[in-house]
């Protein structure tokens, strides 16, 4: 190895462990189910991005299978060699359907979807209004653009109005877009859609919603853009297939033309082997579920407002979520790492988030209810809650 990378790697490695910010991964033993085993100990699992329980799902599964012995395991090529199977022309239309759109494209993850999409349509001439809160995904995809960045703060109408006007006066843009979360994920509060539509009309800005935790859990299932009805007002409605949909994945979805355009000129689309055919079959498979049923949906929502008047009455801040996301907040960092910790030694997994995740002292413990939780496993939760949230002093 050479020097100046040893000293690089030892240094910094060193720093993060004298800091306790070295995360140790546990591996989990077994399905990412409502109860995972971790060092052979079962845990009630709120940590899951796992929305629907679709990821462990009887009848996906059995698609998946089904699938592999048909197709084998993999694609064989890139989307625009030979790795297009007619499985994924068949995902694509039930995307467009789903979103109810002309037209959608699907990519290998959400994260690169971002990187695909914005760098296709933007460039150095341009210019994205982004939100502050926006997730790490959007900020590298508006970097690879090169367009400029123009941060507004957290879903303030009045500063990305000022910011709008600022960047189309100053003239030196050809194309500015507006881009936003559709469910912000560390609070579970919604982005103000039908304002920034407004605001997108009157400068003829594009518009880009990135709504990983929005799809399958806000506007019965359909989506954050749906939601709000407006979804011949976004031009892209992005998602990922890999938190609701349970598998793994990312689309847009849009008017023909701008599909058309990403198949040419987004670049992992082009140059990264196409999603494999089992998961391409068991996403089209959860999409149909959720178009025919919004039972999945509907339990979400229960359990996530039962866990939420649970914490509550137990005298815990919180937020203002609008969503099942359900976060503790704690405040002070080491004593929410300390109370993410006691949970873990009692059986509930629960994961903190601290600075720089999200602001310095507002630590929280953040809690991702699911349709597959049932009533009992969210009970013997709120007693552990209670019983440590009494032991470190956080409710009486
Ligand atoms: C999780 C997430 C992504 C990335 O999606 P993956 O499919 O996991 O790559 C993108 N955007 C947001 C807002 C997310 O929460």
């Amino acid at each position: 190895m050479s020097k100046a990378l040893h000293s690089f790697l030892e240094e910094n490695l060193k720093e993060l462990r004298d800091q306790g910010l070295y995360n140790e991964i546990e591996p989990v033993e077994g399905p990412n189910g409502p109860i995972i085993k971790i060092k052979g100990k079962n845990l009630i699992n709120l940590s899951a991005n796992n929305y629907l329980g679709l990821a462990t799902n009887a009848q996906l599964k059995e698609v998946a299978k089904q699938t592999i012995d048909v197709y084998g395991v993999g694609a064989g090529a890139v989307r625009t060699i030979n790795g297009t199977l007619d499985l994924h022309v068949k995902l694509e239309e039930k995307l467009a359907e789903f979103k109810g759109t002309e037209a959608a494209i699907s990519y290998q993850s959400g994260f690169n979807c971002n990187m695909a999409a914005i760098s296709a349509v933007m460039d150095k001439n341009d210019a994205i209004l982004s939100d502050a809160l926006n997730h790490a995904s959007i900020i590298d995809g508006c970097r690879l653009s090169k367009a400029k960045i123009i941060a507004f703060n957290h879903s303030d109408m009045t500063d990305l109005r000022n910011k709008a006007q600022a960047a189309v006066e100053s003239g030196l843009y050809k194309k500015i877009m507006v881009i936003t979360d559709g469910v912000f994920s560390m609070d579970g509060d919604i982005a103000k859609l039908p304002e920034i539509v407004e605001i997108a009309k009157e400068f003829d800005l594009i518009t880009y919603v990135d709504d990983a935790h929005g799809s399958g859990v806000t506007g019965k299932g359909m989506g954050t853009v749906k939601h709000f009805g407006l979804q011949n007002d976004i031009d892209f409605q992005m998602g990922t297939l890999s938190k609701a949909i349970g598998v793994v994945g990312g689309y847009v979805a849009g008017k023909q033309n701008m599909i058309d355009w990403l198949k040419v000129r987004s670049r992992p689309f082009l140059f990264s082997t196409a999603l494999p055919p089992a998961d391409v079959a068991a996403i089209t498979a959860a999409l149909q579920m959720l178009i025919d049923s919004t039972e999945l949906h509907d339990q979400l929502w229960e359990n996530g407002d039962y866990l939420k008047a649970g914490l509550k009455k137990l005298g815990f801040n919180i937020g203002n979520s609008e969503t099942p996301i359900t976060p503790c907040i704690i405040g002070e960092e080491k004593l929410t790492q300390q109370f993410s910790r006691r949970l873990l030694e009692e059986g509930v997994y629960a994961k903190s988030i601290v600075f720089p995740t999200v602001q310095k002292g507002t630590g929280r413990v953040r809690n991702m209810p699911s349709a597959a939780h049932t009533q009992a496993m969210l009970d013997d939760a709120l007693v552990i809650y209670e019983k440590v949230g009494k032991e470190l002093g956080i409710i009486n």
